[in-house]
């Protein structure tokens, strides 16, 4: 059995119970070395064999799986934050399902999750923003021509992008050309939830230096929108003047 496990941001205690459990007992572990926390695996069996998958091809990770399962052992495989953002995991899942060898996928707190939290910030304000849109620029992975920076900015929503830090002028800059204005706020948040966390606040105009006079190379996320400032109007769910199914309108005073 393999378990694919959400390491979480950074931070160990923001590992699931389930995921922790499973470190516990995994006899064979393959995390990503250069994303996840270490201290993630403190609970590790002392035996468990562990593997860091940073020099690893897909064939080597699969192979070190099957030798597993030939052996009936169980092997965690750690991934960075949420699996399913980024993570890769699905063509590791497609080789698992030709070999005929079970998975489960333990969900994990997402780095964009955890820069919401170390901003103080909500990602959906009411009268602002309704959507979030996680995104990255083309790196070595080309990004499909229908989601370029530019036509995802015209909605003007929320948007979190990740692997882009490394280039901000050219992020800003196509920011601003698919339309939000140059005085946007922008967060930059370095290896949230981890203790050497740095945030960065600027707009789309000044933001580019800011990180760059930080030394930000990697590891961060770019939050873009006005969900930074502090205008918004009050949420319905909460107004005293508003019924749901869970509470009536209260009489106005
Ligand atoms: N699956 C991961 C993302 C993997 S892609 C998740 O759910 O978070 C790797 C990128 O994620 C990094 O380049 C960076 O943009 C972002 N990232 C991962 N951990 C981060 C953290 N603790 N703080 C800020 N950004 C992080």
């Amino acid at each position: 059995m393999v378990y694919f496990i959400g390491a979480g941001p950074g931070d160990p205690e923001l590992l699931t119970v389930k995921g922790k459990r499973l470190i516990e007992t995994a006899d064979v572990i393959i995390y990503a070395g250069s994303l996840v926390n270490p201290q993630v695996l403190s609970g590790a069996k002392p035996e468990a064999e562990i593997y860091d998958s940073a020099g690893m091809t897909l064939d080597e990770v699969i192979a070190v799986m099957q030798k597993a399962e030939e052996k009936g052992l169980m092997t965690a495989r750690v991934h960075t934050g949420d699996p399913s953002v980024y993570g890769a995991h699905r063509e590791q899942m497609v080789r698992l399902d030709k070999l005929g060898i079970s998975y489960e996928v333990v969900p994990g707190v997402s780095s964009f999750q955890a820069a919401a939290a170390s901003l103080k910030r909500e990602y959906t304000l009411p009268g602002v923003s309704q959507t979030v849109i996680l995104t990255r620029m083309a790196g070595r992975t080309p990004m499909p021509e229908r989601e370029q920076i530019e036509e995802l900015a015209a909605h003007q929503a929320t948007m979190v992008i990740f692997l882009s830090v490394g280039e901000m002028e050219t992020l800003c800059s196509r920011l601003k050309a698919g339309g939000y204005p140059s005085d946007t706020p922008v967060a930059v948040v370095y290896k949230a939830s981890w203790e050497d966390e740095k945030i960065v606040t600027g707009t789309l105009e000044t933001i580019g230096e800011k990180v760059d006079q930080a030394g930000i190379k990697k590891t961060a996320l770019v939050t873009v929108g006005r969900f930074l400032g502090d205008a918004f109007e009050l949420s319905k769910l909460y107004d005293a003047q508003f019924s749901h199914g869970y509470r009536q309108a209260k009489p106005e005073a």
